[in-house]
């Protein structure tokens, strides 16, 4: 048996290749960051050939920081930034058009047109609101858009695929025969799945004006996706685990029961609560979504709770602003003042996601005097992360009648110490990081791990999972209150910024 299992996690900034042993302990790190390109207010757009590059690249410096082989190597599991749009040709191999992001907000006019004033109209089906976040209005873009493309799509010639089949497809041959493949969390999050049946919806597909041959075969999470080409560093090596990036964090987490959730920070925010073989649907602003299934067993759902702006807000004070000069300076600037001045910012940069869905939200910085510095407006930064994650949480609650006892957390922003005491001080509750906070590229480990026998079972997952920190509120309830109350305020000033 080979001794270890590859993560292949290509996230929303970078891609990276880890290596993990049989305990889930990290042994080589590979990483890339892509270029963003905004070419305009609301666009997001990343290069597929950059990524699928930039793969091949983390792969062989994560195997030879660990002075491996693909010999070593039992299997590979894939995670991924989800929704982000993908169409290339199947001929070629070659892209029509940048990838699409999911924080791109240019397809409103396409949802609105398909919502007809109803932006749960589809949400029955595909436990989703009609919003920009998700991929169909992606993929209608590029067809109405790039010059060719319909046609092109209708003759058969074109693919669609969020970057896990992108990834998929040019690891297992690309044009010389790869495989085209998705799991169904990821195709959960496309608007295109009936989550009941995890089956691509025709009629939904064809209001999109999609062709059904564009869209990738739905698998399990963990399945036989395919084998490694031979001119990959991978040759011969199964891929077997596919997750979107939060699916794969709740499996990394080993929140395999109903009720277990987690939230990651990274990007934005995103809460998952595992409910079990009942799908869920949600009074509150959440999502109903796939959480999981395995090759023969029935589909595991979950509510999740999406935060568009988090660790990007983080981004933007050092990108747009320059108060900072890397995202971790943020904790000394934050630090440098006794509280935030009484300053709140609701960064509503692509409208509100969840629990208002408001795509016309805007951001809002408020509660502004003369006293207020870059500090107090680092301090609202952090802050607002923790404000809107209890939002989240209180919806989450709401919909399934309990309360958590503690939150499960990860991602890159969780090192943050002054952050997650100041969470444990508005939720109320404890908040558990797990040692090894890498859970995404974890999760997808676990599935390809599980499919071929390097793991046993559910419970040998559960057995890795070990506390390392733990943060317990120590804010008082009436100050609590107070603050989620001046919060409150700003993000009714936000949703009543366009009308
Ligand atoms: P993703 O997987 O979405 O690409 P990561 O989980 O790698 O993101 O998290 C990166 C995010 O965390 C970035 O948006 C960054 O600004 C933020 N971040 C990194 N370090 C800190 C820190 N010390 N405090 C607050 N935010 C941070």
């Amino acid at each position: 048996m080979s001794s270890f299992v590859l993560a292949i996690d290509q996230g929303t900034t970078s891609t990276r290749a880890i290596v993990f042993d049989h305990d889930g302990a990290i042994v080589s790190v590979g990483q890339l960051e892509h270029k963003q390109y905004f070419p305009k207010a609301g666009w997001v757009e990343h290069d597929p050939a950059e990524i699928w590059n930039n793969t091949r690249e983390v792969i062989g410096s994560a195997l030879s920081k660990a002075s491996i082989t693909r010999h070593d190597i039992a299997a590979v599991g894939i995670t991924n930034q989800r929704e982000t749009a993908v169409v290339w040709d199947r001929h070629t191999g070659e892209p029509v058009y940048n990838a699409i992001v999911w924080q791109d907000t240019r397809t409103q006019d396409i949802v609105d047109r398909i919502a007809d004033g109803d932006p749960h109209r589809l949400a029955d089906r595909v436990g989703l609101p009609l919003a920009t976040y998700f991929s169909a209005s992606k993929v209608t873009w590029i067809l109405e858009n790039v010059a060719g493309a319909r046609e092109r799509a209708e003759a058969g010639d074109l693919l669609f695929g969020t970057t896990d089949t992108w990834v998929l497809w040019n690891l297992t041959g690309g044009a010389r025969g790869g495989e085209h493949a998705t799991d169904v969390t990821n195709a959960s999050r496309t608007m295109l799945m009936d989550l009941r049946m995890c089956e691509w919806d025709e009629s939904i597909a064809a209001e999109f004006g999609i062709p059904i041959s564009m869209l990738p075969r739905i698998r399990s999470s963990s399945d036989a996706f395919g084998v490694a080409s031979d001119d990959s560093l991978l040759r011969e090596v199964p891929i077997t685990g596919i997750l979107g990036d939060q699916q794969a964090a709740t499996f990394g987490q080993a929140a395999f029961e109903i009720g277990e959730a987690k939230n990651t920070y990274g990007t934005g925010n995103f809460l998952i609560v595992n409910s079990g073989e009942e799908i869920v649907r949600s009074s509150n602003g959440l999502l109903s979504t796939v959480a999981y299934r395995l090759e023969g067993e029935p589909t595991k759902y979950a509510l999740e709770g999406s935060i568009a702006v988090t660790g990007s807000l983080i981004q933007w004070l050092r990108d747009n602003l320059g108060i900072i000069e890397r995202s971790s300076d943020v904790e000394e600037l934050a630090a440098s003042v006794d509280d935030n001045g009484g300053v709140y910012f609701v960064p509503a940069f692509s409208g509100l996601f969840a629990p208002h869905w408001r795509p016309d939200a805007r951001g809002a910085i408020l509660g502004l005097t003369r006293f207020a510095t870059k500090a107090h407006i680092a301090r609202a930064a952090l802050e607002a992360t923790a404000f809107q994650t209890r939002d989240v949480l209180d919806a989450a609650a709401a919909d399934l009648g309990t309360t958590l006892a503690e939150l499960k957390v990860d991602g890159g922003m969780v090192g943050n110490e002054q952050l997650m005491q100041f969470q444990a001080d508005i939720l109320g509750i404890p908040v558990v990081r797990p040692v090894v906070a890498e859970t995404t590229a974890l999760g997808a480990a676990y599935a390809a791990g599980l499919s071929v026998g390097y793991w046993a079972d559910l419970d040998e997952l559960r057995a890795n999972w070990s506390e390392g920190s733990r943060w317990t509120p120590t804010m008082s309830d009436s100050e609590r209150e107070r603050r989620r109350g001046e919060w409150s305020k700003a993000i009714a000033r936000s949703l009543d910024w366009v009308d």
